[in-house]
């Protein structure tokens, strides 16, 4: 068995059924018995790796849990009921299970700029938009499940792409079949695809990368503060932020083709630490970005194919703050070049 330990953990294991029950059908006074081994919620750990745990214990697919409790695998914003019958079959906390889950909190937000996945969640107490959470795949550090095995809440922030404990990459393909990793797994340490274990032998990556790692970590657990530029901002404007500066950085480059700031090339491999490394450094830096950005398409208007624009939509949702300002200076300052080139 995978994730050593984990039936060990066990702590409640009901008494056999009994000769009744084995005949009966399964009903809500005898469903607990198709659970017999019931791990404990580890902290931090997400109701969906905790059901993926939960059906490894008790050697099925998650499928088979999943239809039990009445939700798809990934799990998210399980209702009350499901909740409460999670409860029942495994005889934890209702509490302590919603807590681990992403339930809908508040209005959704507009389908322009996240499509289909709109809905606003809560995530460990801040308010995202499903768009900000991994969905059908997963990824997980390796030197994390070697030391205990289950799925962080945290890995579940699609910007965080290193490990903020270890510094290693987050893997989100399997090394062996070069599947993406998804759900269908008995084990959080196994590729479903090819059943293999995870290998767990990696560098560290550069200090840049880590660090930005480390403040979305912070970010989510201790509400860390933020660098100047968007101190003002909320934690979800915060990741729209990072994620469409991230994009805009990706095409600034200087006239020989070179990364324009020195930390976009340290973070080469990283768009969340480069977008992190740029805000850090200031308006100056992030504006000369974003000019050389905007500079990829001959277009001296803003259009859908420039990689500024993404950062203009989220900056026009942030009324007042300093970002907003910074962002709306550099649009006039094009808009000022668009009249003189058309002149
Ligand atoms: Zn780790
Ligand atoms: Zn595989």
């Amino acid at each position: 068995m995978s994730c050593p330990g984990a039936a060990a953990r066990d702590d409640q294991l009901p008494r056999r059924s009994s000769e009744a029950s084995l005949r009966s059908p399964p009903t809500p006074s005898t469903m607990p018995n198709m659970l017999p081994i019931r791990p404990n919620p580890e902290p931090g750990e997400s109701l969906t790796g905790y059901l993926v745990r939960l059906s490894g214990a008790n050697l099925h697919e998650p499928r088979f849990v999943a239809d039990l409790v009445g939700v798809q695998i990934p799990c998210i914003d399980p209702g009350d009921h499901q909740l409460e019958t999670l409860a029942k079959l495994t005889g934890k906390d209702v509490g302590r299970l919603a807590a681990m889950a992403y339930r809908k909190s508040g209005p959704s937000v507009s389908r322009s700029r996240y499509g289909a996945r709109h809905h606003r969640l809560s995530f460990l107490g801040h308010s995202v938009v499903r768009h900000h959470l991994m969905d059908e795949t997963r990824q997980v550090c390796v030197a994390c499940l070697k030391e205990a095995c289950h799925h962080r809440i945290l890995w579940d922030l699609r910007l965080l792409d290193t490990c903020p404990e270890h510094g290693w990459r987050m893997l989100s393909k399997c090394p062996h079949c070069s599947k993406d990793l998804r759900w269908n797994t008995t084990s959080i340490d196994l590729c479903g695809a090819c059943g293999k274990r995870f290998p767990a032998a990696q560098e560290r990556e550069p200090q840049e990368v880590i660090s930005a790692a480390r403040f979305l970590r912070d970010l989510v657990q201790y509400g860390a503060a933020k660098p100047e530029l968007v101190e003002d901002l909320s934690f979800l404007q915060t990741l729209d932020v990072l994620e469409a500066v991230a994009v805009a950085a990706q095409r600034a480059h200087d006239s020989d083709g070179r990364p324009l700031h020195p930390a976009v090339e340290r973070t080469a491999k990283s768009p969340t630490a480069t977008a992190y490394s740029l805000i850090l450094s200031g308006e100056h830096a992030l504006l000369d970005t974003l000019r050389a950005s905007a500079a990829v398409t001959r277009n001296p208007v803003l259009d859908e194919a420039n990689p500024v624009l993404p950062l203009v939509r989220a900056a026009g949702r942030m009324n007042g703050s300093r970002f907003e300002r910074m962002v709306m200076s550099f649009v006039r300052e094009r808009a000022a070049q668009s009249l003189m080139a058309s002149a």
